[in-house]
């Protein structure tokens, strides 16, 4: 006779009782997790819904919190085998829908180049870490056997931003199921009817599936008040925050333990060892993506004297168009605004992510077809030097020396232990500015992209957590340590 043990009977009773409860009726084995498929009742639809279905789709917080908790509750009763296939179903729309996706991110926020807009969530489709990377530690020893195992925190709070709304929204969303949790997610309002459009695609998908509705919920309307709301609500227990430097500060007020994916400024240094014609190709590639809108792009130069012509040549041969250094003034003047309360000038957000020709049109000038960059020399004090631009105009800045450069790039950097770029041959050159830097990603003859797995090696992600610590996000980001001790016994050898 088969032997049936109790785990298997728990989960077939409970998804019996799953079933009755919501009024879905696919069949998922809680062995291997597949599912039959549900029948069709609404054109262009399979989803059976009970009535009360929202697809993730909420106004209000304290109803978005209820059904991501009851979400979570009801993910927690399944299979890892069955998180895996959840994560796989939002890669897949990614991929699968990311031109119709991509077009409506564009057309919804204006930001950016529009043709890197579905590559965004391919890449989030092929790269998102998710079940695979959740692991148990294990210690064994004369006392027995000590297992730690990543646990989820249950809802998670979260904030994404305008430059990336889908994209993080997917990604966080892979991460934070394949751990485990479900997730609210106040969107940033420009970029709120594209967040709704995913959550509720994902929500669908995932209902067909397995049966759970709101595991990705999102506030249709968000405002700031519905993200404060978010902060405060007692059954949100871990916040994740992907923004500029306002919604770190305030989150980090909220008295939550807060995951921050904070603003970047990375500089490049270029060496007089560097391979030039690789440093222009790899700077214009990671500058120019997107329009320059990802917090990892390169956002400003320094160059060593002695390589300096040489460079700026570089740079015009792999398709950067060369501005004066009044054009950069006049560029400064018009594009960055002066920071408040003694913080950093910031971009003026009309030009954000703005393509290479709107600069040109301010400036009075023709650029070449298919110029992606504008650059030129500046003074390392410049606005487009102390500000995070977001737009394909990159500051080059002429240095004395090598420890100059590295000095600079520091002080431009701000502190946010972000990323940074440098080109060089040499490894004590490399070693010197990856310990002055200290950031978080540190990119050597490689465009900045390659640090977040699109070139590089090693996984990729939409939340860089740099000032809270936890680097390019994972699964294992958005789970606590668990710890089950057998004392003095099943250590077998
Ligand atoms: P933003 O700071 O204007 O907005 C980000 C999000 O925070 C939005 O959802 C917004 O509605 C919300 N928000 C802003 N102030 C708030 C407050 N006081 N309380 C609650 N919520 C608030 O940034 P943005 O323009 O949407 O995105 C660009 C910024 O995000 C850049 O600084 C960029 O470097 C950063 N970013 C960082 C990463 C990373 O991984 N480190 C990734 C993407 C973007």
């Amino acid at each position: 006779m088969t032997q049936v043990s109790d785990q298997l009977v728990r989960e077939m009773v409970q998804n019996v009782l799953e079933r009755v409860q919501t009024g879905w009726s696919g069949r998922v084995s809680p062995v291997t997790g597949t599912a039959a498929p549900a029948p069709v009742t609404a054109p262009g639809s399979s989803v059976v819904a009970p009535a009360a279905s929202r697809f993730g789709q909420f106004t209000d917080v304290n109803e978005a919190v209820a059904a991501a908790t009851n979400a979570q509750r009801a993910l927690m009763r399944r299979s890892l085998a069955q998180r895996q296939i959840a994560c796989d179903l939002i890669r897949q729309i990614c991929i699968q829908q990311a031109d119709r996706l991509g077009e409506m991110e564009y057309e919804e926020t204006r930001l950016g180049h529009r043709a890197h807009k579905p590559e965004k969530l391919v890449l989030v489709g092929q790269t998102a870490p998710g079940v695979e990377f959740m692991k148990t530690e294990c210690f064994s020893g004369d006392h027995g056997i000590t297992l730690e195992e990543h646990a989820p925190w249950g809802v998670i709070g979260v904030i994404t931003p305008v430059t990336h709304s889908l994209p993080t929204l997917a990604n966080n969303a892979v991460n934070m199921i394949a751990a485990g949790n479900s997730l609210v997610c106040n969107p940033h309002p420009s970029g709120k009817r594209i967040a709704a459009h995913g959550a509720k695609l994902f929500n669908q998908a995932l209902y067909e599936k397995l049966g759970i509705d709101n595991l990705v919920s999102v506030i249709t309307e968000p405002t700031i008040e519905s993200a404060q709301e978010i902060f405060r609500h007692p059954d949100v227990r871990l916040l994740s925050i992907t923004g500029g430097p306002g919604v770190v500060a305030a989150a980090m007020k909220s008295g939550k333990r807060a995951i921050c994916a904070g603003p970047g400024n990375p500089p490049v240094v270029v060496d007089a060892s560097a391979d030039l014609n690789n440093a222009a190709r790899c700077i214009y590639e990671g500058a120019v993506y997107d329009n320059n809108l990802l917090c990892i792009s390169e956002k400003q130069v320094y160059v060593v004297a002695e390589v300096w012509d040489a460079m700026l040549a570089a740079m015009e041969a792999a398709g950067a168009c060369r501005l004066t250094p009044q054009q950069m003034d006049q560029l400064g003047r018009l594009c960055i605004e002066p920071g408040t309360d003694g913080g950093h000038a910031r971009a003026n957000r009309k030009f954000v992510g703005a393509e290479p020709q709107v600069f040109a049109d301010l400036l009075g000038i023709t650029i070449p077809a298919g110029c992606r960059m504008l650059f030129g020399q500046t003074p390392h004090e410049h606005p487009f030097v102390e500000a995070e631009q977001m737009m394909p105009v990159i500051p080059f800045i002429r240095c004395e020396s090598f420890e100059q450069a590295v000095e600079f790039a520091v002080d431009s950097e701000h502190g946010f232990g972000h990323t940074s770029v440098i080109h060089s041959r040499l490894v004590d050159h490399m070693t010197y500015m990856g310990k002055a830097m200290d950031t978080t990603i540190f990119v050597k003859n490689g465009p900045s992209v390659a640090g977040d797995g699109s070139g590089g090696e090693g996984y990729g992600g939409y939340s860089i957590a740099c000032s809270t610590g936890e680097g390019i996000c994972t699964p294992l980001t958005y789970t606590r340590l668990r710890r089950c001790v057998m004392v003095d016994n099943l250590r077998i050898i």
